[in-house]
């Protein structure tokens, strides 16, 4: 019994990841518990994994954010509402290396809501189509004011014709996309009133102002080939749309009879206008649909549209790729609400071979488990949601916001590898989070759950590209090159792709990847900083063995003029070769076979040029390290590579029991 316990602990030892810290008695053993610590964060581990060229990268970035974080820290822009700071981000030297960052995929976009309401007003005025395009622009309007449409014979008296009015494109904009709209408003809706920015873009009609122009025949393509090109200009080379049932496209007859397409015509037009697309534009990867039911419909309806559903993705299994459930959370149904035509749903999901998932919106609410139903005939909490999602085996969790209050699910999440659409500027428009310094998506990073950035309805906001929820997220999570290449790897990785088709994905976003480090790393290394200079603030440990070579971190700023450079330690007329760690840090190893107990001044070498610490080294004959304080053993995780074990305590303990045995 006894053995077996002692066994039992020791391989507890063993296969636990116990971190265990240096005391820090002298300046030394402080220096490397600091740096096992670090070790053991996992924005810190993914950057050892960068090659030589993405690390040159990695600092250029560093630069760029340093720059906007000196330059905004007064007016933080992930921290104020979009709307006021959208056009501000766009400038930023920053966001343009952002642009060309390849992103992979966005996997939670709405289809009619991605483009930039300017981008199809500019080409409709410059077709066609101009000519019968009219506003409802009157009190009279019996869809919402300002709502758009195509009128091929002249219409009531509440539309006004665009072409020859006073309406111009920014005027039209300011009405008809949240942006505008919240920035119009006499009195502003509170930046974390959730409902009233959701209440506010449903009284004006924000997500479907431009319904009926997208559902034209002619329009529908344009906008399918300029929501593509757009993405290729921000290098995203997948799309996953998610929209409502086929069926509303439509031609229009010169008496202006609206004549429906079937669903499998557009589907069949939709695939040609693909193959064309991708054989004019290689790299892109594909685009693909996860088609939604609205929650508020009733449970006759959802079974009906389900079947639909279904049947539809029966005749084309590689174009629709699974079913989710969409509308305001907090006011809605709830996922255990319509659960039985879920559960009948989910034996087909089950035998689809993986073609076929749920991708719910789950846990897009800031309550907690308040134990009042979403909506009155409903039976819990949209909080809820979130483990019904689960349940029914989400591909994807869309949003997931309410996860921050249910860390104990992580680990069933990270090991399913299940993961989270994290929108950061859809989140903050609708009134979720408000400074998105504080979003838990960092928080699901950094747990390993895998997350993808996802741009929501971009267009019916007010802007369009993903490129700024990169930007927000990057300054407002201090993200590093790791991060956001594991981001686009993981929106591959983690899209509704068939396997076969992520590896070739993979490959693409890859040969992309390898252009963009190229190009980024020529600039990098291209830079020139004509009036700065090193400064050195201070330098750890101050002294160390002789005996050895260790670590000595320089401490300081304007670091940058480093990067690209060869970096030269001098201890006295010794030199090392230094390595950059980040723009406040250079570690410098000391000289090796230095008998002498002696002090030397420190000093940086770059390009010939001299920049003494102003500080001194000590190489002394001892210093001691006592390694027996312990943090509480972590849950492991499939991605955890790092594992510090006390080599001395292991052994002491392998002896044990080897005497124990005998
Ligand atoms: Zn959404």
């Amino acid at each position: 019994m006894n053995l077996l316990f002692i066994i039992s602990i020791l391989f507890f030892l063993l296969f636990s990841n116990i971190i265990l810290l240096p005391l820090p008695l002298n300046q030394y053993a402080y220096m490397l518990a600091r740096e096992r610590i670090k070790q053991y964060d996992r924005g810190v581990q993914a950057q050892n994994n960068l090659t030589s060229k993405e690390k040159v990268v990695n600092l250029y970035l560093e630069l760029l954010q340093a720059n906007d974080y000196m330059n905004t820290k007064n007016y933080f822009y992930p921290s104020r509402p979009i709307e006021k700071v959208f056009e501000n981000i766009t400038k930023s030297s920053l966001y343009q290396f952002l642009i060309s960052l390849p992103k992979g995929g966005n996997l939670h976009i709405h289809e009619s809501q991605v483009l930039d309401r300017k981008l199809l007003l500019e080409h409709i005025m410059n077709s066609s189509e101009y000519d019968f395009l009219y506003i409802c622009d009157q009190d009279n309007c019996t869809t919402n004011k300002y709502y758009l449409n195509y009128f091929k014979s002249n219409p009531s008296s509440e539309w006004t014709k665009v072409k020859g009015s006073n309406w111009t494109i920014p005027e039209i904009l300011k009405r008809t996309t949240l942006t505008g709209i919240l920035n119009n408003l006499e009195t502003p809706i509170y930046a974390t009133d959730t409902e009233g920015r959701w209440h506010t873009a449903a009284e004006y009609g924000v997500f479907d102002f431009y319904g009926d122009l997208v559902k034209y025949n002619v329009t529908r393509f344009n906008y399918m080939k300029l929501v593509l090109d757009q993405a290729l200009e921000e290098n995203i080379q997948l799309l996953e749309f998610r929209r409502g049932l086929f069926g509303s496209l439509y031609y229009l007859t010169e008496n202006n009879t609206k004549i429906l397409i079937n669903p499998t015509e557009e589907l069949d037009l939709l695939l040609k206008f693909k193959k064309e697309y991708i054989s004019k534009n290689p790299k892109l990867i594909d685009f693909i649909f996860v088609i939604y039911s609205s929650r508020n419909l009733l449970k006759e309806q959802i079974k009906t549209h389900l079947n639909n559903i279904i049947n539809l993705h029966r005749l084309y299994p590689d174009f629709i790729r699974g079913y989710d459930m969409v509308g305001e959370e907090d006011q809605g149904h709830t996922l255990l609400f319509h659960s039985d035509t879920l559960i009948n749903a989910f034996n087909y999901t089950s035998t689809s071979n993986g073609s076929f998932n749920f991708l719910f919106h789950s846990g897009e609410t800031n309550w907690p488990e308040n134990h009042i139903p979403s909506v009155p005939d409903d039976s819990v909490s949209a909080f809820e949601n979130i483990y019904d999602a689960l349940v029914f085996r989400t591909h994807r969790i869309g949003h997931g916001l309410s996860l921050t209050k249910r860390p104990d699910l992580y680990q069933y999440i990270r090991q399913r590898q299940i993961a989270i659409e994290i929108c950061p500027a859809s989140n903050q428009i609708l009134g979720y989070v408000a400074d998105l310094r504080n979003h838990p998506g960092i928080v699901y990073h950094r747990s390993g759950i895998p997350i993808v950035l996802s741009g929501d309805d971009p267009g019916s906001f007010g802007y369009n590209t993903l490129t700024v929820d990169f930007y927000l997220a990057t300054m407002a999570w201090g993200l590093n090159l790791a991060d956001l290449k594991q981001f686009a790897w993981n929106s591959i990785q983690y899209s509704s792709l068939p396997n076969n088709r992520k590896i070739e994905g993979l490959q693409k976003w890859q040969n992309e990847w390898n252009l963009f480090i190229d190009n980024s790393y020529n600039i990098a290394c291209n830079q020139t900083y004509p009036n700065l200079t090193m400064n050195i603030s201070q330098i750890l440990p101050a002294y160390g063995p002789t005996n050895r070579s260790i670590n000595v971190t320089v401490f300081g700023f304007g670091f940058e003029i480093a990067i690209c450079k060869k970096i030269i330690c001098k201890f006295g007329e010794k030199e090392t070769n230094g390595t950059f760690i980040d723009l406040n840090e250079i570690v410098c190893p000391t000289p090796l076979n230095n008998s002498d107990l002696s002090t030397v001044s420190i000093s940086i070498v770059i390009d010939n040029k001299i920049f003494p610490a102003g500080y001194d080294y000590k190489f002394i004959s001892s210093l001691s390290v006592i390694d027996d304080e312990s943090l509480p053993p972590l849950i492991p995780s499939k991605s955890d590579k790092f594992v510090i074990v006390n080599q001395k305590l292991i052994i002491t303990l392998l002896i044990l029991l080897f005497t124990f045995i005998i």
